[in-house]
């Protein structure tokens, strides 16, 4: 039978909770349980896909196409499990599942109010497809005391209630700042915070308490003394130096202990901490170090790219290389910049986008790295952009672009039903922006002797996708005839899913986001590939 865990935060936002969640489920999974990890986030949006990357960061995609948040992506890479839609739920979702259910009459003329109905819809979602897991993390997002999160406080109470409290445990996340005027640390904004859950109902069973000092003992007791929790359960989380000691630091702190402790787990088998032992020490060790140009119109907000950032580690700790990211905000990027920015760097990555502005400034870069030898991949809208360059200057197609700036253009990356008259969009048709794109994973054919099949060592491969636009089919065999090869398609033989050019040491292009695959224990090919060409670069390999 599962048992349920509640992770709430106080004080601030950007404590770490989905950090402290990820963490506390790979101990639990390194001590033998099942775990499986959820988010549930107040906000209106029926999800994050047609939210700015600068409100909420990058939008995680799933495997079976759910746009959902960041910190599920953490949730993969610390567990290796594949989140579904079924791990993300937010205020918008629920409620226009229950206005759906309300306009066909499926209330029978009753009253529908937040509670029973909302708080119903949450608790259905927290169990629903539960298998046999022995754990299931439920992070809360927001901050207690934000009016949006009422309802989902209330139905974990409820929830709590319903299950028993030996099968449910509420973690409360807060802050203990550090004043340096006194030389303090200050434990009453955990007492508020704890106090407005205690008046919601919810008494936490577990505080943490993150800090820039270690808490000493008497901060410790005021906390358990006012917030009703044993002195054992307020645990204090510092600052790590990588996200990879977070496991670590927690196990130390006794957070997994104590977890198993409340819910009464007798024969306690220590977890093996090996693998997050090795990986802190890799990612600290001096390693020889490479510098990666990373293009991008969000580069200011570094959430904005958070799985990419993430998979250019994991490549970097494969080749045993320090990766550096030089950000470089495409808007500002003036055509004559190029060189200059780009000098110092041995790899140039253009991540996924939207819309026109900055465009140039990627395919100028783009430009550069195919005539200077530079190891460049493109993702999705990187792929598209260098299609674009492709045109421009090897077909001579010069106002070669894309439909997703406007129809003034010879479209060479497009949507499929442009140039495919009586071709179905395989994405949602309606008129609404949410839900339109081409999702989750799909299938990709790997040509033979392809570069791209040698570094996946595969004929087929499975990516996940998030895009619009299409690169036109029609045009491959010129672009091959000047060396630039589609080496990947859809299984029909219709969507180019990958370009690579031939007589360049690396240049790739891809229309999905391997970075979302990429974790920290199995770095995903591309990225070992990426940095390995970058280090070859440097002359380091
Ligand atoms: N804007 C492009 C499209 O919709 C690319 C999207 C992306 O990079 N994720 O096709």
């Amino acid at each position: 039978m599962a048992r349920y865990i509640f992770v709430t935060g106080g004080v601030v936002s950007s404590l770490g909770k989905g950090l402290s969640s990820a963490s506390l489920a790979s101990l639990l999974q390194l001590r033998g349980f099942k775990v499986r990890v959820r988010k549930l986030d107040p906000y209106l949006n029926v999800d994050p896909g047609t939210m700015n990357p600068f409100q909420h960061g990058e939008v995680f995609v799933t495997d079976d196409g759910a746009e959902t948040d960041l910190d599920i992506g953490h949730y993969e890479r610390f567990t290796g499990i594949s989140a579904t839609q079924s791990d993300n739920i937010t205020t918008g979702g629920i409620y226009s599942d229950i206005i759906k259910k309300e306009r066909k009459g499926d209330y029978l003329g009753g009253t529908v109010q937040v509670v029973p109905h909302v708080t119903d819809r949450i608790k259905k979602f927290i169990s629903h497809n539960v298998k046999n897991e022995d754990f299931i993390i439920c992070e809360i997002g927001g901050t207690v005391g934000d009016i949006e999160s009422l309802p989902f406080l209330e139905a974990i109470r409820q929830f709590s209630n319903d299950k028993g409290k030996k099968n449910s445990l509420f973690i409360h996340l807060t802050l203990v700042p550090y004043l340096k005027a006194s030389g303090e640390l200050k434990t009453k904004p955990t007492q508020h915070s704890v106090k407005e859950l205690r008046s919601l109902g919810i008494q936490p069973d577990i505080i943490i308490c993150r800090s820039e000092k270690k808490i000493p003992i008497g901060e410790r007791k005021k906390i358990s003394l006012f917030c009703n929790v044993p002195i054992d359960n307020v645990i204090e989380t510092v600052d790590v130096r990588t996200i990879y000691e977070a496991p670590i630091s927690f196990h130390k702190e006794k957070l997994d202990e104590r977890v198993l402790s409340y819910f009464g787990f007798k024969n306690k088998k220590l977890p093996n901490l090996t693998k997050w032992k090795n990986i802190t020490s890799k990612v600290l060790s001096s390693r020889k170090d490479v510098n990666i140009g990373i293009i991008g119109k969000y580069v200011n907000l570094k959430d904005a790219y958070k799985s990419l950032d993430e998979a250019l580690t994991h490549g970097g700790i494969s080749n045993n290389l320090k990766v550096n990211l030089k950000r470089v905000d495409s808007e500002n990027l003036r055509v004559d910049d190029v060189k200059s920015l780009l000098k110092n760097v041995s790899g140039v990555l253009i991540p996924g986008g939207f819309g026109k502005r900055g465009s140039e400034g990627k395919i100028a870069a783009i430009k550069y790295a195919r005539l200077n030898n530079i190891p460049f991949f493109g993702i999705c809208f990187g792929m598209q952009m260098a299609v674009i360059e492709a045109a421009r200057n090897l077909l001579n197609i010069k106002d070669a672009s894309t439909s997703e700036f406007g129809n003034n253009c010879t479209p060479v990356v497009g949507l499929l039903e442009e140039w495919q008259k009586g071709k179905k969009t395989i994405k949602g048709t309606n008129k609404d922006l949410g839900g339109t794109m081409r999702l989750g994973l799909y299938d990709a054919i790997l040509r033979n002797n392809s570069l791209i099949s040698k570094i996946y060592s595969a004929k087929k491969i499975k990516e996940r996708h998030r895009h619009r636009y299409e690169v036109n089919v029609k045009y491959k065999n010129e672009f091959e005839k000047k060396g630039l090869i589609f080496s990947a398609m859809s299984p029909d033989g219709t969507l180019p899913e990958i370009i690579e050019l031939k007589n360049h040491p690396w240049f790739i292009g891809v229309q999905f986001h391997p970075e979302f695959k990429s974790r920290p224990f199995t770095p995903h090919p591309l990225f070992s590939s990426f940095i390995k060409a970058a280090g070859k670069r440097k002359g380091m390999n």
